[in-house]
């Protein structure tokens, strides 16, 4: 019977190149449920009446009204009920850390897998894309100018509710190409930068303008945009990508990298091409320290580029903060792990890394919160053979336009204190959210703060 639910306690699979296959290209490894897998796992939705799901969304997607429409193959219309809450679902459906969000809270999770929203609202996202070729209508001029700083999912989603409602919108970005960390840190294997570039496309034919290679705060300020450009709103949303480093000896050594530059080499320069301008040293054995999913990304491109890889993390695998999808996928790819070391020491040879020397760690007993701390275990080392080094231990926001930005109040780690509905900030008619506001983050808080601030500009402005 059609509406005859699907008790199946898993998740349909999801498509996906086989490990030893991918592991050599950069070529996006899950390759979406048909039509068919996408009813089947839709069946699994039990259309709760208090939908507990929509509750771990950020941006609250009404996710049994979508799932209820890829139930009866109306796969357009339940892209339209995406749509009215979330800017990115294509983005979204293939990066959202679900399993902590809107598929945690699913009750199917509690006897059996969740249902699959995430990949469910992929499937929606691709098929639009592949079926319905829409050019979006630009909207009547209301003669009202807003500047974004950063192209990044909070940029963009800010700039395309603006755009939608008339307004004159002109997005400043600091590198050659749109999208943020959508294009020069999530690799194209997990994110093909041709989705990011049609979000793009649809922004510029709303009529929102994109400046590349414009560095706020050294090409051009915010005082300026406001007072000689003749912007009556400006958003802030430039990240978080200011890399840390460990401070040890032999840091500033060839072949240490941040994960940043390592990925922006890869990601935006293609640096793995044979006629790459920005080319990059194939590693043979690269060493990632630190355990979050910036670190398996690195991983597992340097994996990518022929590098036997081992990533150093100073807790146990328990402790892993990267998703548990993203740790098995660098596993099945042959990645290792030293898990309880802690880089003390970059060795060098003629200039560049030959080893990385790790202090042997262990757990301490669980303290008044209940966590066990790594502390070394004395005299107890280990050298790891190694070629190049990605440092990924965390990034903060960049300096820059705080410190070129009279009267904006900053936290003391450098993020940019703003009103957590609204996005404004301690300067009039200038707004911020995403990773430059909360430090570094996710896709969709980000794209959630970017509309929220959209929502306030324009009040802010119709009210003046
Ligand atoms: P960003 O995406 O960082 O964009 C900021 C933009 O502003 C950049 O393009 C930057 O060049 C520009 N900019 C900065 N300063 C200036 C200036 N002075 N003038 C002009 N432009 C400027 N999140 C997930 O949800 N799922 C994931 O799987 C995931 N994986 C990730 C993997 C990596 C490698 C990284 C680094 C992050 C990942 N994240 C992931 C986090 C997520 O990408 C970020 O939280 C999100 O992109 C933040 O969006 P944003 O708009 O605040 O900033
Ligand atoms: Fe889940 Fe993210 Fe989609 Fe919301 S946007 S429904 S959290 S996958
Ligand atoms: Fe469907 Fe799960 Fe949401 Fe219930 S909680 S409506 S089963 S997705």
């Amino acid at each position: 019977m059609a509406d005859k639910p699907n008790m199946s306690l898993e998740k349909n699979k999801m498509p996906s190149q086989a490990p030893d296959v991918r592991n050599k290209n950069f070529l996006e490894v899950a390759l979406g449920y048909t039509e068919e897998q996408a009813i089947d796992e839709a069946k699994r939705c039990l259309n709760c009446p208090k939908k507990p799901c929509v509750g771990g969304c950020p941006v609250s997607i009404d996710i049994p009204a979508f799932i209820a429409k890829v139930k009866e193959g109306q796969f357009e219309e339940a892209y339209q009920i995406i749509s009215k809450s979330s800017s990115l679902p294509a983005v979204c459906g293939r990066v959202c850390p679900q399993e902590s969000q809107c598929e945690q809270r699913c009750v199917r999770g509690i006897k059996g897998e969740p249902v699959a929203i995430g990949r469910l609202e992929r499937f929606v996202a691709d098929w639009h894309n592949a079926n319905v070729k829409e050019n979006p209508v630009k909207p009547e001029s209301n003669g009202h100018k807003v500047a974004i700083i950063g192209s990044g999912p909070s940029g963009l989603a800010c700039a395309g509710d603006l755009a939608k409602k008339g307004y004159d919108v002109t997005i400043y970005e600091a590198l050659h190409l749109a999208g943020g960390v959508l294009v020069y840190g999530i690799p194209e294997f997990r994110l093909p930068k041709s989705i990011v570039q049609k979000e793009i496309d649809g922004l510029k034919a709303l009529g929102v303008k994109i400046e590349t290679n414009v560095v706020v705060g050294k090409t051009i300020s915010i005082d300026e945009l406001k007072d000689e450009f003749g912007y009556e709103a400006v958003f802030i949303g430039s990240g978080a990508g200011l890399p840390r480093f460990m401070n040890i000896p032999g840091e500033n050594l060839n072949g240490v990298y941040s994960a940043n530059e390592f990925l922006t080499r890869i990601n935006l320069m293609k640096a793995y091409k044979e006629d790459a301008h920005t080319p990059i040293k194939h590693p043979e054995k690269a060493v990632v320290v630190g355990g979050g999913n910036v670190a398996m990304d690195a991983a597992r491109c340097a994996k990518r580029l022929g590098a036997d890889v081992t990533i150093v993390y100073r807790r146990t695998k328990t402790e892993l903060p990267a998703r548990a999808e993203e740790v098995e996928h660098a596993e099945e790819e042959g990645i290792k792990f030293a898990f309880l070391h802690n880089p003390v020491e970059v060795i060098g040879n003629d200039g560049w890394v030959s080893a990385v020397k790790c202090q042997v760690m262990e757990l301490s007993e669980p303290d008044e919160s209940g966590r066990r701390k790594p502390v070394p275990i004395e005299g107890k080392f280990e050298t790891i053979e190694a070629d190049c080094m990605i440092m990924s231990i965390g990034t903060s926001p960049n300096p820059l336009i705080k410190s070129t930005t009279e009267g904006l109040d900053t936290q003391s780690w450098g993020g940019i204190i703003a009103d957590e509905a609204t996005g404004l900030t301690s300067r009039e008619g200038v707004y911020a959210g995403g990773d430059a506001v909360t430090g570094a983050a996710t896709v969709i808080l980000a794209m959630g703060a970017g509309k929220n601030a959209a929502a306030a500009i324009d009040e802010y402005i119709s009210n003046k």
